[in-house]
């Protein structure tokens, strides 16, 4: 069973944020900016390769009632999801990381020459 599956079943604590019967919100415990949630269905799903329009749909009504819960709507915040090998995915059910709390920075995200596909 992975990670988040365990976080689903009570098996790890975790520090929740909010959920539905969908879907679950808490807090990563390595964050990398001052409020880093995790967004996770409460079934697993590989990544977004695999999510279904609908669930998406359904998502993201949960994310904007969180945003909204998180005092965060006009400052800003960053979404983001990790896909496989090359998205540097370390868990493998999806996931979305909500960056917030302070000015982000847009930055180098590969050793490998951004212009190579232009
Ligand atoms: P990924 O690299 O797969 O997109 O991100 C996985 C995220 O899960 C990382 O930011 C990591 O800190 C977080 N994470 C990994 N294990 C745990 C855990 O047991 N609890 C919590 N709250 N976050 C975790
Ligand atoms: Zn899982």
């Amino acid at each position: 069973m992975c990670i988040f599956c365990k976080i689903l079943n009570k098996e790890i604590p975790s520090n929740p944020i909010s959920e539905d019967d969908k879907f679950l919100s808490f807090h990563d415990i390595n964050p990398k900016a001052p409020i880093h949630v995790l967004i996770i269905p409460k079934i697993h799903i590989d990544s977004f390769n695999d999510v279904s329009p609908q669930m998406m749909a359904d998502m993201t009504a949960f994310i904007q009632k969180l945003v909204e819960k998180l005092g965060i709507k006009e400052d800003g915040y960053r979404l983001i999801t990790n896909i496989g090998e090359h998205g540097a995915q370390e868990v493998k059910h999806l996931h979305f990381h909500l960056l917030a709390g302070s000015r982000l920075k847009w930055g180098h995200f590969t050793d490998a020459d951004p212009k190579n596909n232009l």
